[in-house]
């Protein structure tokens, strides 16, 4: 079994693009600059979008965060956004989610500028990922795909089963892993909460991606011999030897399965750190202006 190794690979990508970001500076380019903006104050909302902010300055990437109480209005996020799309000093940007239920994700997301939307969650930009065009992949499904192509896994012609149709990763992983591209070109079978005899279609998989949010839900019996095991999952589950009291399991039951797999992410340290290096990625295209 081959354990992968997203911290690794991740930290090997923020250095590719430390690199070429002093490239780009050398040659006279502009630094290039993300911008995030953070609705009220979640405490998951606040560390991810403050690890974000740092990875930018690690990477050298100017930063900006944008931050609003809990119950602005719609109408205000919604110039900010408009003032964003303008500023051609930012290259991209983020609305981190979730957003207070008084705010409509959608018209949020739909406002952004399609060139720079580097989560990648705008209509256009998914319509371009089914259709093969250049665009902004979503950062998790983007980061999984880095993952199998730095350990050179083959895909062309197996089947891979994916658990979990969200739009943030369960649906773009399903179309990334059909297309006809070297990294692609498998049989995908995409399962979700009403697909019947799930283990019938784990058991033929040669690659399974769970991106589910249910603690250890693939076990053994529900994987062949040599599978590769992408793990998506990050769920809390009560530990009362850790300080917090909890602990992060992902969504495949990892000691027995890790037994059988050819390949396994390991939760954490698998593809959560692969997340952050790939959002960088997005916002280094952006500030290329490459499509
Ligand atoms: P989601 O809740 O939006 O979607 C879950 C999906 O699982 C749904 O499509 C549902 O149909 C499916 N599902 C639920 N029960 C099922 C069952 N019994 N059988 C088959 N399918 C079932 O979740 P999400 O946003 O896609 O996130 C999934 C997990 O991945 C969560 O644990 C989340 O925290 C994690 N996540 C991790 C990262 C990362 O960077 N590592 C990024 C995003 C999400």
């Amino acid at each position: 079994m081959i354990l992968i190794d997203g911290k690794k690979i991740s930290l090997q990508l923020q250095s590719e693009i430390a690199q070429e970001v002093k490239d780009m500076i050398a040659k006279g380019n502009k630094q290039p600059h993300l911008a995030a903006i953070l609705v009220g104050d979640d405490p998951a909302s606040q560390t991810y979008v403050g690890s974000k902010v740092k990875a930018c300055e690690n990477v050298g990437f100017k930063s900006t965060l944008v931050t609003f109480e809990a119950y602005v209005s719609e109408q205000k996020l919604l110039a900010k956004i408009e003032e964003l799309n303008n500023d051609d000093d930012i290259d991209g940007y983020i609305v981190q989610l979730p957003l207070p239920r008084h705010i409509s994700e959608q018209k949020i997301i739909e406002a952004i500028k399609p060139s720079k939307d580097v989560d990648g969650f705008h209509p256009i930009n998914v319509g371009r990922l089914v259709l093969n065009l250049p665009t902004y992949v979503s950062a998790t499904p983007f980061g999984i795909v880095q993952l199998l192509e730095r350990y050179n896994i083959p895909t062309d012609g197996k089947h891979c089963v994916v658990i979990g149709r969200s739009h943030i990763v369960g649906s773009p992983m399903s179309i990334l892993m059909a297309k006809n591209t070297n990294l692609g070109n498998c049989t995908v079978t995409l399962c979700h909460s009403h697909t019947q005899n799930l283990k019938e279609h784990t058991l033929n998989a040669d690659i399974i991606i769970a991106a589910i949010g249910k603690p250890n839900f693939v076990t053994a019996d529900m994987v062949k011999e040599g599978a590769v095991i992408i793990d998506v999952g990050i769920n809390r589950v009560d530990d009362v030897t850790k300080k917090s009291g909890f602990k992060l399991v992902g969504d495949v039951q990892f000691d027995e399965v890790s037994k059988k797999a050819g390949y396994i992410t390991p939760v954490p340290g698998g593809v959560g750190p692969m997340t952050i290096a790939s959002l960088l990625k997005n916002t280094l295209i952006a500030a290329k202006k490459e499509f």
